[in-house]
């Protein structure tokens, strides 16, 4: 398979899909450059082994063509960072972004505007009549289907080469992200982003150094269910934090007070601690937690027994016994993977169990052990709290990790690998 370190790009046109959707404040200023900061590698490398450069990326959810999510507002600073001057296609269809790539010479660089402006690139029908009958639904949806094909077809004539460095979409099948692989037949290969974001995690799920440690936490067991049940082929331990704990404390008749609970997940919390029995997999859930008795900062708090916590109390975040035991078993652990803080971390009052599992995270890691970082809100944790540089691996993917460590395959790593 080709990639970026063996492919001969002389005089090569790269049409590059990166996750350049980045946040802009009110003044169309990046707030977070970090997706450009992690996509230059591969972009640089391109240029320096003598090729040129068409960028593609989505901005936002624009529902058609939108001066707020032009790409326009990030050119200042990809120029900086590449440190190349780079010409701006207004429509990344049509004669102008034909003819702009056609005459790009090495060492120069293109970017297209957001993708989004055109419906075909998610291949998702727009502006449907509220009263549509289903026969319109299916015909719209034939429709953009097949103009999707052509939207991708062109994107793909601009170059010689595709590179899919996306890892955040990897998991849609959009014209960017999967469907104009097809056109490149051997020409195509992941960016470094996407080279690394597949290695870490299959380190964990292919090959992990044993014990293997997965931290789950977040809000909703629901939403988590899958990983838990994948993670359980994996993992030698299991350490459930967060609000979904007390799905699992209630459906085992413990007194939760109000804090969070799926009523309607508890058969399936019951199930999965079978599983787990099942599987080998030791699963830490239980100890004492941090309560509060309202949803505040400044509420008043208390610690107590996750089973027994007083009426009109909420569990808010896992407290240091807790938290000390938990220790103990990441401490064993050679790979650890954390997806979901344990607690209410966006409050200060509640962040503590969070930035603890942090720092062992970042001390373990110092000693050796393969720790990997994912899901929105666990990146956040680390970020937030100084310790995205000292764990293995912290994940940019979101959703698209999810579904991987689910076992899902994606799109737009199918796509490169047909
Ligand atoms: P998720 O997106 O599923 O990973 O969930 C992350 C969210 O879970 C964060 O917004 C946390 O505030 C929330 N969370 C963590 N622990 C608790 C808890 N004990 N009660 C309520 N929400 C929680």
């Amino acid at each position: 398979m080709q990639n970026i370190d063996n492919y001969n790009f002389t005089s090569k046109r790269a049409i590059v899909r990166v996750d350049f959707n980045v946040p802009l404040n009110n003044s169309f200023e990046i707030t977070d450059d970090t997706r450009i900061r992690a996509a230059i590698p591969t972009l640089k490398k391109v240029l320096e082994k003598g090729g040129s450069l068409i960028i593609m990326s989505h901005l936002g959810r624009p529902k058609g063509p939108n001066e707020k999510f032009s790409l326009k507002h990030i050119i200042p600073t990809i120029e900086e960072k590449l440190g190349v001057k780079i010409k701006f296609a207004p429509d990344c269809m049509g004669k102008e972004a034909q003819e702009l790539s056609a005459t790009l010479k090495p060492g120069e660089v293109l970017l297209l505007e957001n993708l989004r402006f055109y419906a075909e690139e998610e291949g998702k029908v727009r502006d449907l009549a509220a009263d549509a009958t289903e026969e319109e639904k299916k015909t719209a949806k034939t429709a953009i289907k097949e103009s999707q094909k052509e939207f991708a077809k062109q994107l793909a004539s601009y170059a010689d080469c595709y590179i899919n460095d996306a890892f955040g979409t990897a998991h849609r099948a959009h014209a960017s992200t999967a469907l104009i692989a097809k056109h490149f037949s051997n020409n195509k290969m992941f960016g470094y982003i996407m080279e690394n974001e597949i290695k870490a995690i299959d380190k964990v799920l292919k090959s992990p150094e044993r014990p293997v440690t997965a931290i789950i936490g977040g809000a909703k067991v629901s939403s988590k269910i899958t990983i838990i049940e994948k993670l359980f082929d994996v993992c030698d331990n299991m350490i459930i934090g967060g609000g979904m704990v007390f799905t699992f404390v209630k459906a085992q008749g413990g007194k939760i007070g109000k804090s969070l609970c799926e009523e309607d997940q508890m058969e399936l919390a019951l199930t999965i601690l079978k599983k787990a029995e099942e599987k080998g997999v030791k699963l830490h859930y239980s100890g004492e937690i941090v309560a509060a008795n309202s949803f505040s900062n400044d509420a008043e708090t208390q610690i107590c027994l996750d089973n027994n916590i007083p009426d009109g109390w909420m569990g808010m975040d896992a407290a240091p016994s807790t938290i000390d035991k938990w220790e103990k078993v990441l401490r064993n652990s050679k790979t650890v993977l954390w997806n979901g803080p344990v607690g209410v971390f966006e409050m200060p009052a509640f962040a503590k169990g969070t930035n603890r599992i942090a720092q062992i995270l970042a001390d373990i890691t110092s000693k050796g052990v393969f720790t990997l970082v994912g899901g929105g809100d666990s990146v956040a944790a680390v970020t937030q709290m100084g310790f995205a540089n000292k764990v293995s691996y912290v994940s940019t993917g979101g959703g698209a990790m999810l579904e991987y460590l689910e076992g899902k395959e994606l799109p737009g790593i199918a796509a490169i690998r047909e």
